[in-house]
């Protein structure tokens, strides 16, 4: 008996409505009956989505990105940050103080609104900034981190969207000799608190900071947040003398890997999914 499997538009229905394609279901030998098996899993899934979807709108579940949100504000706050808020845009002169000129690799990332100003690529800047204000302050250490959108073209898309959301804290005035231990604590804290079990620890070369500590999934290897430390060579254009740890994490990521998803489009700011649930059913 020849095993039939879906045609393409079937599998392709069933992949967007969550199932796997690939697990062909026993006895479909003719067209017509696969055709009926379909129908049946497809009523059957539809059915399920629509119901996990009014739990969701009728708050008897929580969103799960907001969800996070909120448990890091909780987490972060018993650890003593602030919760802060920076401007979307950003300038042309604050990513050249982040050492992002006109022929550094991220500046082909940049989405430019006008010459001078650009969607932020980052939240560094923004923070940069404050912490030039907060050094003012007599007392140490100062904690605080944002939680907002970040812009950036890029082309891979299983772990990368143009539109995401970064998590970053910064602790000025760690002690010099604590700052690595500091970073990776800081780092085990938010992925615990996103639920994301088994991570590891990469020193990671990059194009803004030079050297950083990556929070990496284990064993997929996605990084899921870059850290550094400071004094740094960056510093300087900020006027900022104060030792420093930092971390940005990828919200987006931390939700897929945290449901040991292995792409991020459902997790992503989306008009075709809510809460990883597909909104076309
Ligand atoms: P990658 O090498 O994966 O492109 P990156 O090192 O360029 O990331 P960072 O500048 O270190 O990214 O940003 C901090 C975090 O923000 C990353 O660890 C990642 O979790 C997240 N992130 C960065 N770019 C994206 C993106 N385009 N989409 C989703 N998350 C992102
Ligand atoms: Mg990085």
């Amino acid at each position: 008996m020849t095993k039939l499997y879906w045609t393409d538009t079937q599998a392709a229905r069933l992949k967007m409505l969550g199932l796997d394609p690939a697990t062909a279901a026993e006895g479909l030998d003719t067209p017509a009956r696969r055709n009926q098996a379909f129908q049946a899993i497809e009523k059957k899934q539809v059915n399920a989505l629509k119901s996990e979807l009014a739990d969701r709108l009728t708050c008897c579940r929580p969103i799960r990105a907001v969800q996070l949100s909120q448990d890091l504000d909780e987490m972060l706050r018993q650890q003593g940050f602030a919760k802060v808020s920076t401007p979307t845009i950003t300038t042309r002169k604050a990513l050249e103080k982040m050492g992002i000129h006109d022929t550094h690799p991220l500046n082909e990332q940049i989405f430019w609104i006008n010459h001078t100003q650009c969607l932020r690529p980052m939240l560094a800047p923004g923070l940069y900034s404050l912490m030039q204000d907060f050094a003012r302050l007599d007392f140490r250490p100062v904690r605080f981190y944002e939680i907002g959108s970040c812009f950036r073209r890029e082309s891979d898309g299983a772990s990368h969207s143009s539109e995401f959301t970064m998590l970053n804290l910064v602790e000025m005035g760690t002690p010099e000799a604590d700052r690595m231990q500091r970073l990776r604590n800081l780092a085990d804290r938010v992925a615990r608190t996103a639920r994301v079990t088994g991570t590891r620890f990469e020193k990671e070369s990059s194009a803004v900071y030079g050297t950083t500590l990556d929070l990496v999934a284990h064993p997929s290897g996605l990084e899921l947040g870059s850290g550094a430390v400071g004094p740094h060579p960056l510093d300087t254009a900020w006027g900022i003398t104060d030792t420093w740890v930092g971390m940005g994490f990828g919200m987006e990521r931390l939700l897929m890997e945290s449901v040991n998803d292995d792409a991020m489009g459902r997790w992503a700011k989306s008009l075709s999914y809510l809460d990883g649930i597909p909104l076309r059913i």
